[in-house]
């Protein structure tokens, strides 16, 4: 993951702290920058998973008599492991692109 402005390489450990890939700032120049629309395929796609990761469980505590136990160690295994892999997928592969803000509708201006 690149800034496009800057060629300031963001780490995996900070991409990880992107709450919102639609407006990321860049940790070394500021520009403001979006996954654009691989960030809602990525977003989605991330949603499922989770839901499938959860689904899982569920499916298993019903039908295959999973104890508490087991969906606690279940979720501290797969959840790690699949949404890291996914992230770092994401990391890897994501192109962030400059946000051209309209000037003056930030709020704050940069003296
Ligand atoms: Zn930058």
């Amino acid at each position: 993951m690149h800034c496009p402005a800057c060629n300031h390489k963001i780490g995996f450990f900070k991409s990880l702290l992107i709450v919102n890939p639609f407006r990321i700032r860049c940790p070394s120049c500021g520009a403001s920058l979006s996954m654009g629309r691989f960030g809602t395929l990525f977003l989605a796609i991330g949603f499922i998973l989770g839901v499938m990761v959860g689904g899982f469980a569920m499916y298993m505590k019903e039908y295959k008599s999973w104890k508490m136990t087991d969906i606690v160690l279940w979720f501290l295994v797969a959840f790690p492991t699949v949404i890291g892999a996914y992230e770092w997928l994401g990391w890897r592969y994501a192109k962030l692109r400059e946000e051209h803000e309209r000037e003056g509708c930030k709020g704050k201006q940069k003296i």
